[in-house]
């Protein structure tokens, strides 16, 4: 594409479009990348440079971009339909990919339930389990809150944001929001607060809801080992449902398919979306145990139906890229190829831990955040205003390389297919660009 054509394309976006979670003032007064088209694992945008993805587009790609096979599924089904409703109607890649998904699913998960983002998919899961109480075997008409924890993130819509935990989200929007209990201390909190939380409130508590092994948003800070599960036992105890979120650890992400698989948890319902269709299009699922999808049978006058559903739940292009993408994982053989990459990620990480600015790494299989820190020893934050990490993200990207930062945590997550050479090239580009702004920051702070 010409200069011109691209300086006027930007000039339109700035005139025309409202961007997700982007103060629109700084996004008018710099100038942005606008991504033409990919191949592999880089983004090339309109002048024609490119960019290896390191955080596979907001968390999703995972066979790196246009794979053929993808392509031509999605391809094949544009010949037989685009769309066609789920309500009242079914087709054979959305029935394919539910005893696809059940056949993967951790647990006893035997239903699906789809819908088109990560967000709905949750709402979708307090909505049963909130339902699922009035309606089971020995109704407990009580039980309608929820229990999640502090820096938890869920999706953006209003019930998804209730049980969020990050106050920088939801602090304007508090008064919309129902009320949940979460434990009051400030980081990841101790278990035994968190079994006495849900003892004190079982009669009152439909559900917990939680990120498995690691909370990605909050700048990804992985829990102690067993900790998940500990939780899960927890509900067990106290006869209260379990909701997993997967949305971003599902399909691989951290190493299994699901995160459950690390710790041996049987969720009662589990929130699927991003990395579902390898990256391609929008799709998420709810599943449910069969004793939760058994609930809400009876006749319509009985009102137990499940009264939700979106206009392209179930998209069959979306659910023929998802058959497409687990036939790639099984061809690829991805989880095994992913294993020594993740071990390779853990060396580069323990060496941009040296860094003068780096207070801390976390990584959950291939899940990293890089934590930039003013004084590594006290751990003392940069001001809000300095925007550290967005510098490094901005150095990183003139070395061609794309990542985006949570607050002061520089976010590593690339495509699960990625090649080893590609990997040291992110880690190396990373390295050298923290390197950089630290000593750029660290020397004006001694002028
Ligand atoms: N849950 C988790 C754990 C997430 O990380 C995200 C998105 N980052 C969501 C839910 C929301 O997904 P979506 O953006 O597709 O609504």
């Amino acid at each position: 594409m010409d200069t011109f054509a691209a300086t006027e394309l930007e000039q339109l976006d700035k005139r025309y479009l409202w961007h997700p979670f982007t103060q629109q003032q700084d996004w008018e007064a710099e100038p942005q990348i606008i991504v033409e088209r990919a191949e592999g694992h880089y983004l090339i945008d309109v002048e024609g440079k490119r960019y290896l993805d390191g955080v596979s587009s907001l968390w999703v790609n995972v066979h790196g971009h246009r794979r053929p096979e993808i392509n031509q599924a999605i391809v094949d089904q544009l010949n037989h339909v685009a769309h066609s409703t789920f309500l009242g109607l079914s087709h054979p890649p959305g029935i394919r990919l539910g005893q696809r998904l059940v056949d993967l699913a951790p647990g006893r998960l035997s239903r699906v339930f789809y819908s088109d983002t990560g967000a709905a998919a949750v709402e979708i899961a307090l909505k049963m389990a909130f339902q699922y109480w009035q309606q089971c075997d020995r109704p407990q008409p009580g039980k309608t809150s929820f229990f999640s924890l502090r820096n938890a993130y869920h999706g953006d819509t209003v019930g998804a944001m209730s049980v969020g935990g990050m106050d920088v989200y939801r602090q304007t929007y508090r008064a919309l929001l129902f009320p949940t209990h979460q434990a009051r201390s400030t980081g990841i909190a101790p278990i035994s607060d968190v079994e006495r939380l849900i003892a004190e409130h079982a009669g009152e508590l439909a559900a917990v809801i939680m990120e498995p092994m690691i909370q990605g948003a909050a700048g990804m800070l992985v829990y102690r080992p067993g900790y998940t599960r500990k939780v899960w036992e927890i509900t067990r105890e106290h006869g209260v449902l379990f909701i997993v979120d997967e949305v971003a650890t599902g399909f691989g992400r951290t190493g299994t398919m699901f995160a459950c698989e690390h710790e041996g948890i049987e969720p009662d319902l589990m929130a699927v979306g991003k990395g579902i269709t390898g990256g391609y299009l929008p799709l998420a699922a709810t599943l449910a145990t069969e004793e939760i999808y058994r609930a809400f049978l009876g006749t319509v006058e009985e009102g137990r139906t499940f009264y939700h559903g979106h206009t392209y739940t179930g998209n069959p292009l979306a659910c023929a890229a998802a058959l497409a993408s687990l036939d790639l994982f099984e061809q690829d053989r991805v989880l095994e190829q992913l294993q020594p990459k993740i071990d390779q990620l853990d060396r580069g990480l323990e060496r941009i831990s040296r860094l003068p600015i780096v207070g801390d790494v976390r990584q959950c299989g291939f899940m990293a955040g890089i934590e930039l820190v003013k004084n590594k020893v006290t751990g003392a934050p940069f001001p809000l205003g300095e925007r550290v990490a967005v510098q490094v993200i901005r150095e990183a990207r003139r070395r061609g390389v794309m990542i985006r930062p949570l607050g002061d945590v520089v976010v590593l997550m690339p495509p699960l297919s990625i090649y080893k050479e590609e990997l040291d090239q992110l880690l190396s580009v990373v390295h050298d660009s923290i390197q950089m702004v630290g000593e750029s920051v660290l020397q004006m702070d001694l002028a």
